[in-house]
C-alpha cells in the first residue's frame, strides 16, 4: 500500500506486522459479527445453549453470553473487545450478556456498508455516540418505577423480573420456584453490598424442585473423627462459638527440641500438652456454647470431648462459610479461647444436621440478623447444577439491581422497538449523512426482536412488520408490545410481567456503542515480534520491513 518509490524510513523493529486501513476496519468488523453469531442463536427464552470442552476434558453447558464468551479463548484481537464488555455487562449488571454482545455485532454489521463505500469512521462514530445518549434517554424515560409499592406487592413485582431473567436459561421451566427463591434470599440480605452473604450450595442429585432456601447458612458436613457421631445434631436457641484455632492434641516431635536429664521428666512433658488441649477445652465448654465450629482441624480428642458434653463441633469449615455464619448469627470469630465473652457468641433459632441428597449439611437457620441467606441447589447432571447456578446468579443480580434502581421496562423487544422507532423518526429531523447512520444505529437495535423470532422458530419478518406497525400507533399504546414467545406473535410485554430492570438495557446500550465505537477508530493493527529477536533490531537495516516515509494519517486512504 506504501509508495515504494519513496526512500524507507525504519520505524519498527524487523519482524513487525502491521495491517492498516480499510481492509483492516472490515477485516476487524467481520471477526466482530462472527463473534455475534456464535451467541446469536442463546438469545432469549427459546434460545439454544452452548456445550464448550476443552482440551482437558472439562465439559461445560451454558446460555449465558459472559461464560460462553469467557470460555471461548478468542484470540483475535478485535474480537476480544467483545468478551470484554460481556464481562463488563455480567459485573456491572449480572444479566444482558448475550444482548451486549449482539448488539455491539450488530451496530458494526450495520456500518460496514458505510465503511465499504468510504465513509470516513469518524462520522460514524459522532452519529453513533449521539444516537446512543438519545436511546438511553428514551429508555430512561420509558422506564416504569416500582418504587413506593408494599413490600408484599414489590416482592412479587421482583419475582416477575427474575422469572424474565431464568425464562432464558436451563432451570426456565421453574422459573416461578426459583424466582421466589431468588426474590426471598436478595430480600433477606436487605442493602448489604456483599453478594457473598448469598450462599448457592450444589449437592447433585434428586430434582430441581428440591432444591430450597435456608434463611440462614448451610454448608456441607467436613470431615469429622470417632466421637462426632455421638454429638448432638439439632439445637434450638444454641451459642455459637467460631473458631480460628486448632483444637489438636500436638505431638510437637516436628517442632521442638526438648533434652531430658531423667526420663521421668518425659511423662510431664505429655502430661503439659494435654493439660494445655484440655484447658483450651474447658474454656469453650465453660463458655456455654452448644456449637463450635473452627476453621482448623478440630481432632478426636476434642471431638470426643464434646461429644461427652452433649456439644457440636465442626472443624476446618471454609472460611466464607465462617464468615457467613458470623455475619449471620451474630457472633465473631475468635483466635484464641481466652476471655471467650457473650459478645462474640452467635446464636440462631435452629441448628440442625441434616440429610440433604446424599451429603449432609449443617444448617443454621432463624439468624437473628437475618442477613445471609443460602440457596441449596439440587438436580441432575454435575454441568446441570453449574448451570443453575450461574443462572440463578444472573438472576440475583437483577433483582439487586432492581431493588436498588427500581425501573423497569418491558422486556421480548418491546423496549428495543420502541427506541428504534423513536430514532427513526428522529433521524428524519437531522440534515446530512448523520441521517442515515443514525437510522441504521435504529435498525440494528431490531436484533433483539428478530433473533427472539428466529430462535424460537417464528417468522421473524412478520412478527417484527406487526411490531413495527403497533409501535407506529399515534396513541403510543403499542409501545410496550414485544415478541409473544407463546403463540409466535406479538403480544403487550408489560402486562406479561416480561420486565427487565431499566439498567440492564441502558448498561446494554451503552456498552455495546462503545464497543462498536472502538473498533471503528481503530485503522492499524501492529504486532510487535517476539521480544526474544532483540539482536533483529540491529538486522533491521537497511532491508528492514520498516512504514514507508511520509505515510502520515491523512493519506491513509485512496
Ligand atoms: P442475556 O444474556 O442478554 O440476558 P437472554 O438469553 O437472557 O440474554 O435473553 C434475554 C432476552 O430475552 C431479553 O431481551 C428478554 O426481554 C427476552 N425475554 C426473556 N423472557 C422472555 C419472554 N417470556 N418472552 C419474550 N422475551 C423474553
Ligand atoms: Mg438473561
Amino acid at each position: 500500500m506504501a509508495s515504494m518509490m519513496q526512500p524507507q524510513i525504519i520505524l519498527l523493529k524487523e519482524g513487525t506486522d502491521t495491517s492498516q486501513g480499510k481492509a483492516q476496519l472490515l477485516s476487524n468488523i467481520n471477526a466482530v459479527m462472527a463473534v455475534g453469531d456464535v451467541v446469536r442463536t442463546t438469545l432469549g427464552p427459546r434460545g439454544m445453549d452452548k456445550l464448550i470442552h476443552d482440551d482437558k476434558g472439562s465439559v461445560t453447558i451454558s446460555n449465558d453470553g459472559a461464560t460462553i464468551m469467557k470460555l471461548l479463548d478468542i484470540v483475535h484481537p478485535a474480537a476480544k473487545i467483545l468478551v470484554d464488555i460481556a464481562k463488563s455487562q455480567d459485573s456491572e449488571v449480572g444479566d444482558g450478556t448475550t444482548t451486549v454482545v449482539l448488539l455491539a455485532a450488530e451496530f458494526l454489521k450495520e456500518a460496514k456498508p458505510f465503511v465499504e463505500d468510504g465513509v470516513h469512521s469518524q462520522n460514524l462514530i459522532r452519529s453513533y455516540r449521539t444516537a446512543s445518549t438519545l436511546a438511553i434517554e428514551k429508555v430512561k424515560e420509558l422506564a416504569v418505577s416500582i418504587e413506593g409499592k408494599s413490600v408484599e406487592e414489590k416482592k412479587g413485582l421482583l419475582a416477575k423480573c427474575a422469572a424474565t431473567t431464568l425464562s432464558s436459561k436451563l432451570i426456565g421451566g421453574e422459573k416461578e420456584f426459583f424466582a421466589t427463591m431468588v426474590v426471598d434470599a436478595v430480600m433477606a440480605i436487605g442493602d448489604d453490598d456483599r453478594l457473598n452473604l448469598i450462599g448457592i450450595k450444589k449437592v447433585p442429585g434428586g430434582n430441581m424442585r428440591d432444591s430450597f432456601l435456608v434463611d440462614g447458612v448451610a454448608f456441607k458436613k467436613t470431615f469429622s473423627y470417632a466421637g462426632f457421631e455421638q454429638q448432638p445434631k439439632k439445637f434450638l436457641n444454641p451459642k455459637i462459638l467460631l473458631l480460628n484455632i486448632e483444637l489438636e492434641l500436638k505431638s510437637e516431635k516436628e517442632n521442638a527440641e526438648i533434652r531430658l536429664s531423667d526420663p521421668s521428666q518425659y511423662q510431664s512433658i505429655v502430661d503439659a500438652e494435654w493439660n494445655i488441649i484440655y484447658d483450651k477445652l474447658d474454656k469453650c465448654v465453660e463458655s456455654g456454647t452448644k456449637v463450635v465450629l473452627s476453621r482448623l482441624a478440630i481432632g478426636d480428642l476434642a471431638t470426643q470431648y464434646f461429644a461427652d458434653r452433649d456439644i457440636f463441633c465442626a472443624g476446618r469449615v471454609a472460611e466464607e462459610d465462617l464468615n457467613r455464619v458470623a455475619a449471620a448469627a451474630g457472633g465473631t470469630v475468635q483466635t484464641s479461647v481466652n476471655n471467650i465473652i457473650p459478645e462474640v457468641l452467635g446464636t440462631c433459632e435452629i441448628f440442625e444436621e441434616k440429610q440433604v441428597g446424599g451429603e449432609r449439611f449443617n444448617i443454621f437457620s432463624g439468624c437473628p440478623s437475618g442477613r445471609t441467606a443460602t440457596i441449596v441447589l439440587r438436580g441432575g447432571a454435575d454441568q446441570f447444577i453449574e448451570e443453575a447456578e450461574r443462572s440463578l446468579h444472573d438472576a440475583i443480580m437483577i433483582v439487586r439491581r432492581a431493588v436498588k434502581n427500581s425501573t423497569v421496562v418491558p422486556g421480548g423487544g418491546a423496549i428495543d422497538m420502541e427506541v428504534s422507532k423513536y430514532l427513526r423518526q428522529h433521524s428524519r429531523t437531522i440534515a446530512g449523512k448523520s441521517q442515515l447512520f443514525i437510522n441504521s444505529y435504529a435498525k440494528a437495535l431490531e436484533v433483539i426482536p428478530r433473533q427472539l423470532c428466529d430462535n424460537a422458530g417464528f417468522d421473524a419478518t412478520d412478527v417484527l412488520n406487526k411490531l413495527r406497525q403497533k409501535h407506529a400507533m399515534q396513541s403510543g399504546e403499542g409501545a410496550s408490545y414485544g415478541v409473544d414467545i407463546n403463540t409466535g406473535g406479538i403480544a403487550d410485554s408489560y402486562a406479561n410481567f416480561v420486565w427487565e430492570p431499566a439498567v440492564v438495557k441502558i448498561n446494554a446500550i451503552n456498552a455495546a456503542t462503545e464497543a462498536a465505537c472502538l473498533i471503528l477508530s481503530v485503522d492499524e493493527t501492529v504486532k510487535n515480534p517476539k521480544s526474544e529477536s532483540a539482536q533483529g533490531d540491529a538486522a533491521a537495516g537497511a532491508m528492514g520491513r520498516g512504514r514507508g516515509g511520509g505515510r502520515g494519517r491523512g493519506m491513509r486512504r485512496r
